[in-house]
């Protein structure tokens, strides 16, 4: 194993009995895997989780070790019940995310059900459904930080920068992505510029976001997330 290489778990090493002696007990409590502190910090934190054990998944990983960083992954074993989840949720953070099948916030904030909110449409648009979920996640549910996060080669912003005929509907979706764009814009430059673009969108267009961020009661931030390293980096 290279130097900096995850440690396989010692869950998968000594078989069945030993894991199910190591097995955390279920969580009957809806905030019982939301990190202590701060929610930002607290992504940030698992995504670490996550692309150290993303970058050493590669070819000549033996099966075996893909699962052990895949469960190292996941290594607090913090899980809600699904007799609790049944009842209400609790999420500690919503994210404001592309469908694009490569950026699953679960997977890359290392997070089980019930934690992440999430909104999510070709190029992470802040249109209104969304904007009125988030509304929701904040105004009931008190979810404390909202994050938009672009992502590395997103095809939505590669088709706004282009000028190919397209569906009615994808013209549609593609206008606040064109709104966010600025001359000379490489996919990159434009890919964080519609992030933040977005971020800017949910305070301006909804005024019980605009309100609870100037109460302090949530915070709106937008990052890019990389697919090759795993690495999510904070724009503002
Ligand atoms: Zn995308």
């Amino acid at each position: 194993m290279a130097a900096g290489a995850l440690a396989v778990p010692k869950l998968l090493a000594g078989g069945a009995s030993a894991a199910d002696a190591m097995a955390p007990s279920l969580k009957t409590s809806l905030d019982a895997c939301t990190p202590p502190g701060d929610a930002l910090q607290g992504l940030l934190e698992r995504n670490k989780r996550f692309s150290k054990a993303w970058q050493a998944l590669g070819e000549g990983v033996s099966p075996k070790k893909r699962m052990a960083l895949k469960v190292s992954m996941f290594e607090e074993g913090c899980q809600i019940d699904r007799m609790a989840l049944a009842e209400g949720q609790r999420p500690w953070a919503a994210l404001v995310s592309c469908a694009d099948a490569r950026v699953a916030p679960e997977w890359i904030f290392s997070a089980g059900s019930g934690e992440l909110f999430q909104v999510r449409v070709a190029g992470n648009n802040a249109y209104d459904d969304g904007i009125a979920s988030l509304e929701y996640a904040v105004a009931v549910l008190e979810v404390p930080l909202i994050l938009v996060l672009g992502h590395s080669g997103c095809g939505a912003v590669k088709a706004a920068m282009a000028s190919e005929p397209l569906t009615p509907l994808l013209e549609d979706l593609l206008k606040p992505i064109r709104a966010s764009l600025k001359s000379g814009d490489d996919l990159t430059q434009a890919i964080e510029g519609n992030a933040r673009f977005a971020a800017a969108q949910l305070t301006k267009r909804s005024a019980v976001l605009k309100e609870a961020q100037a109460n302090g009661k949530v915070t709106i931030k937008s990052a890019f997330f990389d697919i090759k390293s795993g690495r999510v980096s904070l724009l503002d």
